[in-house]
């Protein structure tokens, strides 16, 4: 079960990535916690990305390719994993490759959550977030009990700065185009599944499951 799980923001990847690992019982490997978990240990590579990061400057390849190199080892990936955020190009997708081969490993499903365009604008300008305690809402998918206060503690709920439609919808090309290479890379290899995205959180996760299910042997 070497799993990369890809989808635009606002696709409900972390929904389904949540319930992927809890019934496979594989890690769920997102590049920010791996790279928190080796500057947290103090590893060489953590250290080096922290360097980097400490100046605002993007972390270059080949440090973060070692960390996942290094996470990718532990044994709780003896049953595979699940990666979340990389690779993110096509020199990356390339890396893992090499590094999994050397391993004797490969990646099996890339699985791509498909939303459209429209769905996701209206889904990531629709958030709404609470003064106080942070806790977000959503003004169609889970709405507070009174219009604009939170439910918790009665904060008022605003609308983050880059989550309207003009930015959202900015965001969302340059991640689309960013991907589609990458989207090409997995065609190719004959390992990339899209999944529809524009269902019931359950349905999907019924689609995925069939879909791992089936490829399981
Ligand atoms: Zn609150």
């Amino acid at each position: 079960m070497n799993i990369v799980l890809m989808g635009l923001p606002g696709a409900g990847k972390g929904t389904q990535a949540d319930k992927i690992v809890e019934k496979y019982e594989i890690p769920h490997i997102s590049t920010g916690d791996m790279f928190r978990a080796a500057m947290k240990d103090g590893t060489e590579l953590g250290l080096k990305a922290k360097s980097y990061m400490d100046q605002g400057a993007l972390v270059p390849d080949e440090v973060t390719i070692g960390i996942v190199r290094e996470r990718l080892s532990k044994s709780d990936c003896d049953n595979g994993f699940l990666l979340d955020g990389f690779p993110r190009t096509v020199p990356q997708a390339e890396a893992l490759d090499e590094l999994l081969s050397d391993m004797n490993r490969e990646v099996e499903h890339v699985l791509n959550i498909q939303v459209e365009q429209d769905e996701l604008v209206k889904r990531l300008t629709g958030r709404r977030i609470c003064k106080v305690c942070g806790t977000a809402y959503h003004l169609v998918f889970n709405p507070p009990k009174e219009e604009g206060v939170c439910d918790k503690d009665g904060g008022e709920l605003y609308q983050r700065a880059d989550d309207n439609p003009e930015t959202v919808t900015n965001r969302l090309e340059v991640n689309m185009m960013q991907t589609q290479p990458l989207l090409d890379y997995y065609n190719q290899k004959g390992v990339l599944t899209n999944i529809n995205g524009q269902q019931d959180i359950h349905k999907v996760f019924a689609d995925l499951n069939a879909l791992l299910e089936s490829k399981r042997s």
